[in-house]
Formats: structure tokens, sequence, C-alpha cells
């Protein structure tokens, strides 16, 4: 017999005998076991929240660089470190070419790959020095 149930039988009882202030205590206590009801549902929601946010946390993997990833991860998706040390959020974040990210949930940037950057720059420079020589030249 359910919680509910109990309350309504209980009910039923306390009308036949017509005590009325019985009645009126069971129907509170029936109140509040609904209350109380909801409340447990709410924090068996919580709980399972903070047993798969527990889960998560024991798999984040720290770099020199600001992101995180996931052990076992077999996409290799890169995270943003300040989301997660700040709210226990995982926000992927936004992979530059050149070795930059952006997060799009905090708008923390930086590099997630600093030899990618390295080679980004220093093709950058081979490029602007071979502009200049160029341009060195016609004026020759
Ligand atoms: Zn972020």
């Amino acid at each position: 017999m359910s919680f509910y149930d109990a309350f309504k039988d209980a009910i039923n009882v306390a009308q036949k005998a017509d005590n009325v202030e019985l009645y009126r205590q069971l129907l509170d206590l029936s109140a509040q076991a609904l209350d109380l009801q909801a409340e447990v549902a709410r924090l068996r929601e919580e709980n399972a929240a903070l047993k798969k946010s527990k889960d998560i946390a024991e798999k984040i993997i720290r770099h020199e660089e600001p992101i995180v990833t996931i052990e076992g991860d077999t996409n290799n998706l890169y995270y943003c470190s300040h989301c997660w040390d700040s709210e226990q959020k995982l926000i992927q974040i936004n992979c530059h070419k050149d070795g930059t990210f952006e997060c799009p949930h905090c708008k923390t940037s930086g590099n997630y790959n600093n030899e990618l950057k390295r080679q980004s720059d220093v093709a950058q420079l081979r490029a602007i020095s071979e502009l200049n020589s160029r341009s060195q030249k016609r004026f020759i």
C-alpha cells in the first residue's frame, strides 16, 4: 500500500467516525507527506547530478594549456578549464587551426596546442619577411 493510499484510507476512517479534528489533522499530514515526497524526488535528482559530476571529475585530465580533457574520450575533445573549475561545466572550446582557442561560454582564450601556435607564428613571420623583401626589391 502506497503512502498516499494509506492516508486516503485513514481519512476515510476518520470521516466515517465523524471525527472532524482527526480528519483535519490527517489532511494536514497528507499535505506534508506530499511535500516530503516532492522533496525526496528533488534530492534524488540532485544526488544523481552530483554523482554524475563526481564521476566526470575523476576522469578530468589537466594540461599545461588552460584546457581539460576526459580520460578515455575517443573523440579527444577539449574543454574550457575555467568553466570546469568555476561551474563544473564541460564546455567544448572552439579550436582554431593556429593552435588558439576561445570558450563560447566564458570567452576565455588561449592556446590549446602551444607547438601548433609556435609553428603558425613562425609561418606568419616568414610570410611577412618574404613580403618585405619583395617590396624592397621593387624599389631597388
Ligand atoms: Zn569557459
